[in-house]
Formats: C-alpha cells, sequence, structure tokens
C-alpha cells in the first residue's frame, strides 16, 4: 500500500506511521526526518534548509524533492510506503503525482488525521523526540521506550514556531484534503484520543 498522511503537525501522523511500519512492513518516509538529518549531518541540503525548519515555515519544494526522490529510489519503499509530511502545497502533490507516475507507482489513499487545534498545541508544546532512532513522545519520557536514547525537544516545538507551522498548514496544506477528495482517495479519522484506539480506526479505514 502506498500512502500519504495528512493533517497538521501534532495531529500523530508520525505516530501512526510508526505503528503501520512496525505491523505491515511499509517504509516510513518523513521529510521533516530527512531534513532534520540533513541538518544534523551539515550537507550543503541542510545549511539551506536549516533556517526554514528552526522557524516553521516551508522549505523550498526543489529541495525537499531532491531528499524525497533519493529517499524513493531504495528498496525498501517496493514493499510499500507511507508519506509523513508530504506533499504539504498543491505543487508538491501534482509533483509527487508525476514522481511516481515515472517509477510505475501510484497512492492507493490519503490518510487525513483529525484533531482539533487546542489538542495540537497542547500536544506540540508537550511533545519530545529521539535523538537517536526519532520516536515520537512526551514530556514524561526521560529515555526513548524504544531505544533508550536521548529524548530532547525540537527547536520547531517552540510556542513561536508552533503557530508559523499551524498558520502554514491552514493556507498552503490543509487545502489538499479537496485535492485528495477529488481522487477519490481522501479517507479519515479522528486523531483525538489514545493512539491504539486511534490505530484500530487507520486500519479499519484503509482496510488493512
Ligand atoms: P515535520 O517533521 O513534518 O513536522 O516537518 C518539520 C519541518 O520540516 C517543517 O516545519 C518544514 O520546515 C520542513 N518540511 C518537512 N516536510 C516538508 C515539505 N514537504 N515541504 C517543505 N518543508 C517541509
Amino acid at each position: 500500500m502506498n500512502l500519504v498522511l495528512l493533517g497538521a503537525p501534532g495531529a500523530g501522523k508520525g505516530t501512526q506511521a510508526q505503528k503501520l511500519t512496525a505491523e505491515f512492513g511499509f517504509a516510513h518516509i518523513s521529510t521533516g526526518d530527512l531534513l532534520r538529518s540533513a541538518i544534523a549531518a551539515g550537507t550543503p541540503l541542510g545549511l539551506e534548509a536549516k533556517e526554514y525548519v528552526t522557524s516553521g515555515q516551508l522549505v523550498p519544494d526543489e529541495l525537499v524533492l531532491s531528499l524525497l526522490k533519493e529517499r524513493l529510489a531504495s528498496d525498501d519503499v517496493e514493499a510499500g510506503f507511507i508519506l509523513d509530511g508530504y506533499p504539504r502545497n498543491t505543487a508538491q502533490a501534482v509533483t509527487l503525482d508525476s514522481v511516481l507516475s515515472e517509477m510505475g507507482k501510484s497512492l492507493d489513499a490519503a490518510l487525513l488525521v483529525s484533531v482539533d487545534a487546542a489538542v495540537i498545541i497542547d500536544r506540540l508544546s508537550r511533545r519530545r523526540s529521539c535523538k537517536e532512532c526519532g520516536f515520537t513522545g512526551n514530556d514524561t519520557m526521560d529515555a526513548c521506550p524504544r531505544c533508550g536514547g536521548e529524548m530532547y525537544r525540537r527547536d520547531d516545538d517552540d510556542p513561536a514556531a508552533i503557530q508559523t507551522r499551524l498558520d502554514t498548514y491552514a493556507s498552503k496544506t490543509a487545502p489538499l484534503v479537496e485535492y485528495f477528495k477529488g481522487q477519490d482517495k481522501l479517507v479519515e479519522v479522528d486523531g483525538e484520543g489514545d493512539a491504539d484506539d486511534i490505530y484500530v480506526n487507520v486500519k479499519k479505514v484503509l482496510g488493512l
């Protein structure tokens, strides 16, 4: 299954993607993770992207596209993939369609994880991520429950960047809901509540 995850930052896309990956072996492709790795490694692309990511703005399309294309060329994509954080605007959605069709692939569904804005702000301000494996947790965790790595607060999970990211989501990314509805690919789950309960619904709407 080839899937796109849609939803505001903090909606729980990454958590649901991690669960789907663990159970079904899909490749989890998070453009945010790819960008954070490039920034941490100090690559030329990472240096160019850093300012945007830290302030919560979208990185220019061509930079993200080059990371995405490289990742889509990996063998593990053959088992199916979950795009988490891409596309973020209509131009990226159109590009994705053509990149996939060049590879002889297409999307099966776009899953919208819907969460109320107040819940998002609370979740993002309490969110902590693992430095080693990228696991997403919260401020009650001293060490990563998956690999024991150090948990930290992402630079863009501070209040000013959170607001910028939510505004960007509303103006640039939310219109993709209509885009995927138009392709008859949109499915939706309520993203509030316990992550395991949400996962049961995710599998139901995806027919897994
Ligand atoms: P995320 O981990 O998906 O919340 O992404 C973190 C940050 O990486 C975003 O706020 C953007 O600065 C950048 N980013 C991730 N994916 C994209 C994308 N598809 N297009 C542009 N910027 C992106």
